[in-house]
């Protein structure tokens, strides 16, 4: 039967659980994720681990736009969530992914995100496993939603918490910030320097497990995605109940992000990174990590940009490289929606 694959954009049969539906599954999700469990389609999937001590973890990626210099929604909600899986040192193993999308999308454009997807999860060594689609009316959506949820594995001896920083750790974060948050903001704005600035998403469980190979004792990581490392931070003083001191200067800013910022009249400390993550660690193991995590294509840029006190516990605060130091805050109010 001619069914209307070659239209080529999604239809609302495309949700159906009919025809379309079984068509769109077969040429356009198994061809790219195909694999042992989700190609059987099944109710669900079935799998072993030999660890006793699970992590599991839910996102929703609204993106807006859904293609952006150096990814796409695809590539972002793959990254996102093996990265929330690695912030608490678990190895991710599977994935679900489901899509809601917007009648009159072209196939080619989820073609080419279902392909990223792919290609994310063969990077961070996972699987999909398990999906579901539908379909919503013109304007019901915008153009593409993506939920994706992880279960990874935490290796024994591994106790990774934002509320297991100690005074006297060192606060390490392992790039540039602010990149993935002006990309997109700029991108929406059209601005001529778009070109410049590109999303740093990655996923970045290869990164943290060579990092707990040599240090098994972090104490606290997270990815500081919306808010920023500034709030970021706050979470970690706050759940911690330590104080963060962390000084201005040494915060890694490429120069691209730092004139968008200015023109734009952003704080890179509250833009949204996607292939990012902060770093506890005790003081003594600081120089081992720091080596560690610049080897890896992910840390380059690591930095040591603060640490962490007794004093003022809950509070962050930032020296200017003229010794003044201010309390820096938690994002008021998300000023700038889907920016992941
Ligand atoms: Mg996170």
């Amino acid at each position: 039967m001619a069914v209307a694959m070659d239209e080529k954009l999604i239809l609302l049969g495309h949700g159906s659980g009919g025809l379309l539906s079984h068509e769109l599954i077969e040429k356009v999700f198994l061809r790219h994720l195909g694999n042992a469990l989700l190609t059987p389609l099944e109710d669900s999937a079935l799998f072993e681990s030999a660890e006793r001590l699970l992590a599991f973890t839910t996102d929703s990626y609204v993106v807006k736009p859904i293609f952006f210099p150096g990814g796409d929604i695809g590539r972002l909600a793959v990254c996102g969530t093996v990265n929330d899986l690695s912030m608490r040192g678990a190895r991710p193993l599977h994935l679900s992914a489901g899509f809601i999308i917007e009648e009159g999308l072209p196939i080619d454009d989820l073609e080419t995100i279902v392909a990223s997807m792919h290609a994310a999860a063969d990077e961070a060594g996972v699987t999909i496993v398990c999906g579901d689609t539908k379909v919503v009316e013109k304007h019901a959506a915008d153009k593409l939603f993506i939920n994706t949820s992880g279960v990874g594995a935490v290796p024994k001896n591994v106790s990774v918490s934002v509320s297991n920083a100690q005074p006297g750790d060192s606060v390490i974060v392992s790039g540039t910030v602010g990149d993935h948050g002006v990309t997109i903001l700029s991108q929406r704005q059209g601005l001529q320097f778009k070109s410049l600035t590109k999303s740093d998403v990655a996923p970045l469980n290869g990164l943290v497990q060579e990092m707990l190979a040599a240090c098994p004792g972090i104490h606290a990581m997270r990815d500081p995605t919306r808010g920023g490392l500034a709030t970021t931070l706050n979470e970690i003083a706050k759940s911690s109940k330590v104080g963060i001191e962390i000084e201005e200067d040494r915060i890694p800013v490429s120069d691209a992000v730092e004139r968008a910022c200015e023109m734009l009249g952003l704080d890179p400390l509250y833009l949204a990174n996607e292939g990012k993550l902060v770093v506890l660690v005790a003081k003594e193991q600081t120089e081992h990590l720091l080596e560690v995590m610049r080897n890896h294509v992910y840390g380059r840029a690591a930095a040591v940009i603060g640490q962490v006190t007794s004093e003022r516990p809950g509070r962050v605060v930032m020296r200017n490289p003229f010794g003044i130091r201010r309390t820096i805050e938690i994002l008021a109010s998300d000023q700038f929606p889907r920016i992941c």
